[in-house]
């Protein structure tokens, strides 16, 4: 099998991780990419487990020097993927899943059109037409319910959603998570037609 890049991106608060990491546990011919980020590691993070942490300055010396396949800056940080480390993956003899932003997903695609786009998307878009103002709706019930955000965050958090809901409409497939196991499902029926 020729090995591939599936890119998979979904809003904050959409369940993207739990889907992923269960995607992960049963498919053990795909590698889940390591990025580059100038963002601090959080508590349980590890360099070069969870990221590669690097400084403001390495970072734009790699973009200057053409190493990333995209990055993107997101949240007054900067995220990328490093060439080097997809290749070697590939040489490896992985499929590899890039789990990454908007921005970054719409590079990939462009610089290999045979990447697959997979958007994760909150129950309530409405995958035909296109409409998303039913899952922007559920995504801030899901926000408020939470009780951690204040209101300007949780209005940050919906206007970056709408943007990336936005985006999603150029990609590949749209994957509604209204329930974890039938998600992954989806997703593993996607990647298995890519399976030739
Ligand atoms: P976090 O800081 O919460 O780990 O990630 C913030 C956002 O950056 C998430 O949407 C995540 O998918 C995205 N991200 C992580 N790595 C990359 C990357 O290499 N490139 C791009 N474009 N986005 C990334």
């Amino acid at each position: 099998m020729n090995k591939k890049l599936f890119v998979i991106s979904g809003c904050s608060g959409v369940g993207k991780g739990t889907v992923i990491n269960k995607f992960m546990e049963r498919n053990k011919d795909f590698i889940l990419s390591v990025s580059c980020t100038t963002r601090k590691p959080r508590e349980g993070e590890f360099d070069g487990i969870n990221y590669f942490f690097i400084s403001k300055d390495e970072f734009e010396k790699n973009i200057k020097e053409d190493k990333f396949l995209e990055y993107a800056r997101y949240a007054d940080n900067y995220y990328g993927t490093k060439k080097k480390y997809i290749h070697e993956k590939f040489e490896q003899g992985f499929n590899i899943i890039l789990e990454i932003e908007t921005q970054g997903a719409l590079q990939v695609k462009e610089k290999m059109p045979e990447a697959v786009l997979i958007f994760i998307a909150p129950p309530g878009v409405n995958v035909c037409s296109g409409d998303i103002s039913g899952g922007l709706r559920e995504l801030e019930k899901r926000l408020r319910g939470r009780h951690t955000e204040d209101e300007a965050t949780i209005q940050k958090r919906l206007s970056q959603a709408k943007t990336e809901l936005e985006r999603s409409k150029q990609y590949d497939y749209i994957v509604i998570n209204d329930d974890i196991e039938r998600a992954v499902e989806e997703i593993e029926r996607i990647v298995v037609k890519f399976d030739k």
